[in-house]
């Protein structure tokens, strides 16, 4: 799966941190993530896009090979 957050949208309001902070953290003030963390995280990632209030991160499933 493939992360990508909308740094326009994104309002740092941490949530998708708390959910997910092997994926998400702050660098300072700039959200930085993995963007093609490993299935393991799949749930956690699901849980942080339903949980961002500005709907900035976008999920894309890819294809197991
Ligand atoms: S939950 Fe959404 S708005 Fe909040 S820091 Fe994460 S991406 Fe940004």
């Amino acid at each position: 799966m493939e992360i990508a957050v909308d740094r326009d949208l994104c309002a740092s309001t941490g949530n998708c941190v708390l959910i997910a902070p092997e994926v998400f953290h702050f660098e300072g003030d700039e959200l930085v993530y993995l963007r093609s963390p490993g299935e393991a995280y799949r749930e956690q990632v699901e849980d942080a896009v339903r949980s961002c209030p500005m709907q900035a991160i976008s999920l894309t499933l890819t294809p197991p090979e």
